[in-house]
């Protein structure tokens, strides 16, 4: 992939790095620019209004949040943050979401808006709350469960009672992969519906067993009947390689014109009757 060219390098509010900068496809064949701290888990966009990424973009979004998932939690986050463009303190707005309140904030000049991964996820509904059963069946494979909030790794003790993470207190979510599924296949092409969801299955190998599966299509493994559970956003790497892969194939081949439009096969069209041609010249 060619550099972009070269805009302002932003620093992180919090951490003050320099942030990614990414190019995130979205719909009605937009780019988005997004700014990502993955050692805060904080995004940055330059606009106030609310953008619908397309599949390409959230697999590119959902790789740079998962880049750095094993660093170990930032600072706590201080109590105001600055603009990354014009350094005013940004206004704190709280999203409302299924799964609780995140919040956003909003610089008061307009520059755009900052959220945290996991805020961003929940807004978009693509993450649910982690259930009951799959807090023991984790604690059985012995899979770690990374907070989205910080990315701590969450103690089996407890995960077993608690509703939050102790680190950060983000609630203890889990992404919903039907959810992620119907956004990856998000073509985003203006005037172009989204493919049927009886596409190419996206594949995945089930943790128990290691069949493999479609977990944007069923909630347990068809062969062991093992639940499917994504416990860190590094376990959507097999998801996203198969999704960008069948967002690129789409993209190289647009749709082919309908059947209907092909002459209609005759008897001289078939491999019989060509054969015969060539055994016997007319
Ligand atoms: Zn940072
Ligand atoms: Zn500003
Ligand atoms: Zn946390
Ligand atoms: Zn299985």
């Amino acid at each position: 992939m060619s550099a972009p060219p070269a805009e302002d390098v932003r620093a992180c509010p919090q951490c003050r790095a320099s942030m990614a900068q990414l190019r995130l496809r979205a719909h009605n064949g937009r780019t988005v620019l997004v700014d990502h701290c993955a050692a805060c888990r904080l995004a940055w966009f330059d606009m106030l209004e609310s953008v619908q990424l397309a599949g390409l973009g959230w697999v590119e979004l959902l790789r740079e949040m998962s880049r750095d998932e094993t660093l170990p939690p930032g600072a706590s986050r201080p109590a105001a943050l600055g603009c990354p463009v014009c350094a005013a303190p940004l206004k704190t707005v709280h999203n409302r979401t299924r799964w609780g309140r995140f919040p956003m904030q909003e610089c008061p000049a307009g520059h755009g808006h900052l959220h945290s991964d996991a805020g961003l996820l929940a807004e978009r509904g693509l993450v649910r709350p982690l259930l009951p059963p799959e807090r023991s069946a984790l604690r059985s494979q012995r899979r770690v469960l990374h907070c989205l909030g910080c990315g701590a790794a969450v103690e089996a003790e407890t995960r077993a009672e608690a509703e939050a993470c102790a680190w950060c207190a983000t609630p203890l979510l889990v992404v919903d992969l039907p959810r992620l599924g119907h956004a990856l296949r998000q073509r985003g092409v203006a005037g172009e519906p989204m493919p049927p969801a009886d596409g190419v299955p996206l594949r995945w190998p089930c943790h128990a067993c290691g069949a493999t599966l479609d977990p944007t299509r069923s909630a347990a493994c068809p062969q062991c009947g093992a639940g499917i559970l994504a416990p860190s956003l590094g376990d959507l790497k097999p998801l996203l390689d198969a999704a960008e892969h069948e967002l690129r194939a789409a993209a190289n081949h647009p749709p082919r014109p309908k059947r209907a439009a092909l002459p209609p096969r005759t008897w001289r069209d078939t491999h019989l009757a060509r054969l015969l041609r060539w055994l016997r010249p007319e």
